[in-house]
């Protein structure tokens, strides 16, 4: 890990165990991630952050609306994967952002208690997962 993103777990972990964020924490995240913060706060504001939960296993997945007209929406999870094309493009090929805005929205929803829970069986997960 790097120096910025040791910054950002730092402040990941402080939002998390606040469930809220401060105007400071809010400046430091958009120092790191830049306009994939506000995207990601925008998404997060429209409820666009879904955690689709297993049972009985209690196995999650994010999906999260993209910001395009279409609205198609990203299997994510939040810190090591998401279905993107800027994940492949910008952060895996050319290492130049820590993460997407998705996984960014998806890790501030469930810090602050923003997600909306979907209830699926486990061999719903299953093949959702099968298609990434
Ligand atoms: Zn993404």
């Amino acid at each position: 890990m790097g120096p910025s993103s040791l910054v950002a777990e730092t402040v990941w972990k402080e939002i998390e165990s606040t469930h809220s964020v401060t105007d400071d924490q809010i400046s430091i995240m958009h120092f790191l991630f830049g306009k994939n913060f506000e995207r990601a706060t925008r998404i997060v504001d429209q409820r666009g952050v879904k955690r689709i939960v297993g049972e009985p296993s209690g196995r999650w997945i994010f999906q999260v609306v993209g910001e395009s007209r279409k609205k198609e929406e990203y299997f994510c999870f939040a810190e090591h994967y998401c279905a993107c094309y800027s994940f492949f493009y910008d952060i895996v090929n050319r290492g130049e952002q820590l993460c997407c805005k998705h996984q960014l929205a998806a890790r501030l929803a469930a810090s602050v208690g923003a997600c909306v829970e979907v209830k699926v069986s486990d061999e719903q997960l299953a093949l959702l997962l099968s298609k990434l």
